[in-house]
């Protein structure tokens, strides 16, 4: 028997058409009814996919120093602490938006446990990663902020007598990992509008200019232009650091949309030292300022899971 009315009560006078869980058969008005519920489930379930929004997961900002989190930090309201393995997490609000701070310290290991912690207990919806960097793009000087289109480990590979070849790319590990389009879009808008202070050089003042470019990291502090001329050839890249390519592919593995922001604080050069320790300060503000005011457009126009 292919179905049979089982309930007259229904007005529908439909047949059977399924079986519910038990084996029973299932008659048309139950069917309709759990029709109804999973469709209601399916939009609870879909809505904050779709309209980016109200699923309440907060916005994960990490830094590697203590100076990089400063004016984040004293931005931030309803701030409450809780601390997981050591690493301590303030969560609150930031230009109306719900976030969780963390610094990682220094380095890769440290970045990523830090971001696993993250991702782990507080499941972000986006990560940002804000901080410092060494410029070996030329044109870049203290200040300046770049907003990373995608990030390398540098110092991950092959190391031979005559050469070192960057590591052989997996599908669990590439070797660059790419931000996302949208949160590269919603950092565009930030670069139209966001305001520094102006920097006092010897030719003058400069205004700090912001560019997309890209970012390696490695457990070093480079400190060597013929390291700079050896990465600018192998990577092409834009900056230097130690922890954002280590974040970028915790939150990509797990499917977390995740975009690293850096100023620099020098030129990675022989000068690098005495350059970060000058510039560490402003080039640290500039940099959170910047993500403050990228938080501001992601509450406006937020970014969902890719
Ligand atoms: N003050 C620390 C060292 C900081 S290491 C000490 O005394 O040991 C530099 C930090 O800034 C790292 O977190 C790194 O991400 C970033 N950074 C800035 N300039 C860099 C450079 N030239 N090379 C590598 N990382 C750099």
């Amino acid at each position: 028997m292919v179905g049979r009315k089982i309930w007259g009560g229904n007005g529908l006078g439909r047949k059977m058409v399924g079986r519910n869980i038990r084996g029973g058969r299932m008659g048309g008005g139950n069917m309709i009814r759990l029709f109804h519920i999973v469709i209601v489930v399916l939009a609870v379930a879909w809505w904050p996919l779709c309209v980016g929004a109200g699923d309440g997961r907060p916005t994960g900002i990490l830094t590697a120093l203590p100076e990089e989190m400063q004016v984040l930090s004293q931005h931030l309201k309803d701030k409450r602490t809780r601390t997981f393995l050591g690493v301590t997490f303030q969560t609150g609000k930031l230009q109306g938006r719900k976030v969780v701070l963390a610094t990682s310290g220094i380095g890769k290991v440290n970045a990523a446990k830090t971001a696993t912690l993250l991702l782990d207990r507080f499941h972000p919806r986006e990560v940002i990663f804000s901080g410092v960097a060494g410029g070996l793009n030329p044109d870049l000087s203290p200040g300046d902020i770049v907003i990373g289109t995608r990030t390398a480990q540098h110092d991950f590979g092959k190391l031979t007598e005559r050469e070192f070849e960057p590591q052989t790319p997996t599908p669990e590990t590439p070797l660059f990992i790419e931000a996302p389009e949208a949160l590269l879009r919603a950092a565009d808008r930030v670069a139209a509008r966001v305001k520094f202070d102006p920097i006092l050089t010897t030719r003058g003042a400069r205004t700090p200019r912001v560019i997309r470019g890209v970012i390696i990291t490695g457990d070093v502090f480079v400190a060597s232009p013929t390291k700079v001329a050896e990465l600018r050839e192998t990577f092409k890249a834009d900056a230097v650091e130690m922890e954002g390519a280590a974040v970028a592919l915790v939150c990509w593995q797990q499917r977390v949309p995740c975009m690293v922001i850096r100023s620099i604080s020098d030129k990675a050069d022989v000068g690098a030292w005495e350059d970060f320790e000058r510039f560490i300060k402003m080039a640290s503000d500039n940099s959170a300022r910047f993500t403050l005011e990228l938080l501001r457009v992601l509450a406006e126009q937020p970014v969902a899971r890719h």
